[in-house]
């Protein structure tokens, strides 16, 4: 059997069991390869894929059996009658928060780990930093930390309900609209200074070099007004873009807090928080014990133009 990873030696998982009692070198059995594998195409990605017994062909072994040959096949019927669950349409995705939950200390994406005790008792799931032992950061329960979430976006709609915005933002769209009617008024100015200047050339108060140099500072003028002006504008309709996202974002967390408990799976409760939540900085470094709390805190933003 390959090597399992670092601490967790002697651990009896359901994968290690399975693997044991599929493997034909216990009954005396070798196969074509040591590892049989095939390709195979899964999720759109190319994987190697370990065979199970009943796709090897087997040979007779030159070493001796450990496992009566006879108990062996009984077993891989009794495997091959009762397969693995099928995998949900979510692809396994156990984690509703992926790529979401971002380490408050090193800046990582958390992870989501299950882990099984000695005795075989599945702990409660937790978020870890991955870097682990370069980082402070303390593991928490996940439900806790989904319920905590949970609360900050009905904490949201609560405000929203009250008439007040969460997310205040000072709307710079009238002090834009200002601007530009001055620089619009500077620029007619600027076309009436280019006429007036004709006007002297043509009485004769300019020469006609002192009217090109005037002309050429004005137009150098004019360039640069024409160039704010565009500017503004631009600022005006990112502006207007901005607010249209901002008006869309009531209805999506409504949606999203009335059907995240009743999602089909982790896959689609990670899709509905995305389409609000642009991260959760996850700080926490002092452990919970019977008389102190620890210090998780959990800083939801909101995924809106900021
Ligand atoms: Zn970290």
């Amino acid at each position: 059997m390959y090597p399992p990873p670092p601490g967790e030696r002697n651990k009896w998982t359901d994968r290690r069991i399975s693997v044991v009692l599929h493997n034909p070198h216990y009954a005396g059995y070798t196969t074509s390869t040591r590892r049989p594998t095939r390709k195979e195409v899964v999720d759109g990605q190319l994987k190697v894929v370990r065979l199970v017994a009943k796709d090897v062909q087997l040979y007779e072994g030159r070493h001796e059996a450990i496992v009566p040959r006879e108990d062996w096949h009984k077993a891989q019927e009794i495997l091959a009658s009762h397969p693995a669950p099928p995998v949900p349409a979510g692809k396994g995705q156990k984690n509703a928060f992926t790529g979401l939950i971002v380490c408050g200390l090193c800046g990582r994406k958390m992870q989501r780990s299950f882990t099984v005790d000695p005795d075989g008792t599945a702990r409660a799931p937790i978020f870890f930093c991955p870097s682990r032992s370069q980082c402070d950061t303390i593991s928490h329960r996940c439900d806790e930390v989904e319920r905590m979430v949970l609360d900050t976006l009905r904490g949201w709609l609560a405000s929203y309900s009250a008439g007040i915005d969460p997310f205040p933002q000072r709307d710079l769209t009238e002090q834009l609209r200002t601007s530009l009617k001055q620089f619009e008024k500077h620029l007619s100015d600027l076309d009436a200074r280019v006429n007036r200047a004709f006007e002297l050339v043509e009485t004769g108060v300019y020469t006609p070099e002192i009217y090109v140099e005037r002309k050429n500072a004005l137009d150098a003028e004019r360039v640069s007004m024409m160039k704010q002006i565009t500017n503004i504008e631009a600022e005006l309709k990112k502006l207007e873009n901005e607010q249209a996202i901002r008006q869309e974002f009531l209805p999506k967390l409504q949606h999203v807090l009335e059907t995240y408990e009743a999602a089909e799976n982790a896959r689609e409760q990670n899709q509905l928080l995305k389409t609000v939540i642009d991260k959760i900085v996850y700080t926490k470094t002092v452990r919970v014990t019977s008389n102190n709390p620890g210090n998780l805190h959990l800083q939801v933003y909101p995924l809106l133009p900021h």
